[in-house]
C-alpha cells in the first residue's frame, strides 16, 4: 500500500452530512474525486462529489464494493458502527483508524483515555442503570449534566440535574440509557483545540476558537479568542498533542474545552473536522477540510496560521437560513449553505463567516 494517494484518486467518505460536503469540495480543488457512502437517498455530501454509494453502514457487501472503489477512506460521521468499518480497513487505508472513533463514540472512554493521558476533566460517574444514579451523583454533585454514554451530539440524550431535582428521574428524560453523570463546570468560556496530524506525524494548530453555544449547540465560533483562553491554549494544543501521537492519528482532531479559574477542563474530543473550525475555510492559510484531505493523502500539511485579523463564524439554524437574502446584502459576508431540502429547529442548515482583515488601500 503505497501511503501518499496522489491527486485523481478517489477518496472515500462515510456520512454525507454538511461535513462531507465541504470535505468533498476541499478534495475537488486538490483534484481527487470523492465518493460519499451513506443511508441517506440524498444528502449535502452526495450532492458535491463524484460518486455515492446509499447503503446501511453494517451492509457488508455495500462497504466491500465501497472500499475496492476507493484509494482511502475517511469518516465525518461519528457515529458509524465501528465493526464494519474496521473490517474494510484491511482491503483500503483507513484514516483516522477506527480506534479512535470507537473511543469517541463512548463518553465514559472518551473521558478515561484523556484523563489517563493528564487532561483534567469534570469530576464524573457512570449510570447504567437507574439504580447507579445515586452513586454517580454523589461523584458529580449538584448541579450536574447527565450525558448517555452514546449517539448524542448538540445537546442531544442530556439532562441538566438541578438542586431539588429528582436525578432519577433526570436520567430517564436523558433516555434512562447509559450515562455519564458530570459536576457543572463554572466556566469562564469555552474553546477547541483543532489540530491536523499528518502521516508523517507533522502537527499543526490553528489558533483557538472561542466558542458560544446555545441551546447545546454551536452558535459562533471567533477567532482571535479572549485572552482567558489564549493563556491556557498551551497546555490543551499539549494534552490534544498527546491524544494525537497516542492514537498515532492521521487527520484533522478535535478537543473542547472549558476555560476556568484552574486552567483548561477538557469536555469531548471529535475525531474529525469540526463546526467550529468552518471559518477556518476563508479565515486561516489552509482550511481544516483541506488539511485533512492532504493529512489522508499523506501530503504535506498547509499552513494553518490566520489569514486575517479575526474571523467570526454563525450558525445558521433551522429557519435562520432563510435569511440568506439579507445575509448576501452585505458584502463581507462569506455564505454557506449546506444544500439541505428541510428546515427543521435545531439543524444545522449553514454558516455565515465574516473577516476583518488590517485596513489598507483599496485600488481606485
Ligand atoms: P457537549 O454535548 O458535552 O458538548 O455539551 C454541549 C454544551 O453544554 C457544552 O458546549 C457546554 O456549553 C454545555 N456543557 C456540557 N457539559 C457541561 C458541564 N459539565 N458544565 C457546564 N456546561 C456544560
Amino acid at each position: 500500500m503505497s501511503s501518499v494517494i496522489p491527486p485523481g484518486s478517489t477518496i472515500g467518505i462515510m456520512g454525507g452530512g454538511q461535513l462531507g460536503r465541504m470535505l468533498s469540495m476541499a478534495a475537488a480543488q486538490l483534484g481527487y474525486r470523492c465518493h460519499i457512502f451513506a443511508p441517506e437517498e440524498t444528502s449535502p455530501g452526495a450532492e458535491v462529489s463524484a460518486a455515492s454509494s446509499c447503503a446501511d453502514y453494517s451492509d457488508d457487501a455495500a462497504l466491500s464494493a465501497f472500499a475496492a472503489a476507493c484509494d482511502v477512506v475517511t469518516y465525518e460521521f461519528e457515529n458509524v458502527p465501528v465493526a464494519p468499518l474496521a473490517a474494510i480497513a484491511g482491503k483500503v487505508p483507513l484514516r483516522p483508524s477506527p480506534r479512535a472513533l470507537e473511543i469517541a463514540q463512548s463518553r465514559i472512554d472518551e473521558k478515561r483515555f484523556v484523563t489517563d493521558l493528564g487532561g483534567r476533566a469534570a469530576p464524573y460517574g457512570f449510570a447504567e442503570t437507574a439504580e447507579d444514579v445515586a452513586a454517580a451523583m454523589a461523584i458529580a454533585g449538584t448541579p450536574a449534566i447527565i450525558k448517555s454514554n452514546r449517539m448524542g451530539y448538540d445537546g442531544k440524550g442530556q439532562a441538566r440535574v438541578m438542586p431539588g431535582d429528582d436525578p432519577v428521574a433526570r436520567w430517564h428524560e436523558a433516555g434512562g440509557v447509559p450515562a455519564i453523570i458530570e459536576g457543572f463546570v463554572d466556566f469562564d468560556a469555552e474553546f477547541s483545540v483543532i489540530l491536523a496530524r499528518g502521516l508523517d506525524g507533522d502537527i499543526r494548530f490553528w489558533d483557538s476558537a472561542e466558542n458560544a453555544h446555545v441551546a447545546g449547540i454551536l452558535d459562533r465560533s471567533s477567532v482571535p479568542a479572549s485572552a482567558a483562553i489564549s493563556a491556557q491554549v498551551p497546555a490543551a494544543r499539549a494534552l490534544a498533542a498527546k491524544v494525537a501521537q497516542a492514537l498515532d492519528y492521521v487527520g484533522v482532531l478535535t478537543l473542547e474545552f472549558f476555560a476556568t479559574g484552574d486552567g483548561p477542563v477538557f469536555n469531548e474530543m471529535a475525531p474529525r473536522v469540526h463546526n467550529s473550525g468552518h471559518w477556518t475555510i476563508e479565515g486561516a492559510f489552509t482550511s481544516q477540510f483541506e488539511n485533512h484531505i492532504r493529512a489522508i493523502c499523506g501530503l504535506p500539511l498547509g499552513e494553518t496560521a490566520l489569514a486575517c485579523h479575526s474571523a467570526e463564524m454563525h450558525n445558521l439554524i433551522g429557519e435562520d437560513a432563510s435569511r440568506w437574502p439579507d445575509l448576501l446584502a452585505d458584502p463581507a459576508n462569506h455564505l454557506h449553505l449546506y444544500g439541505k431540502h428541510r428546515a427543521a429547529p435545531g439543524r444545522k442548515m449553514g454558516h455565515v463567516t465574516r473577516i476583518s482583515l488590517e485596513p489598507r488601500a483599496r485600488q481606485p
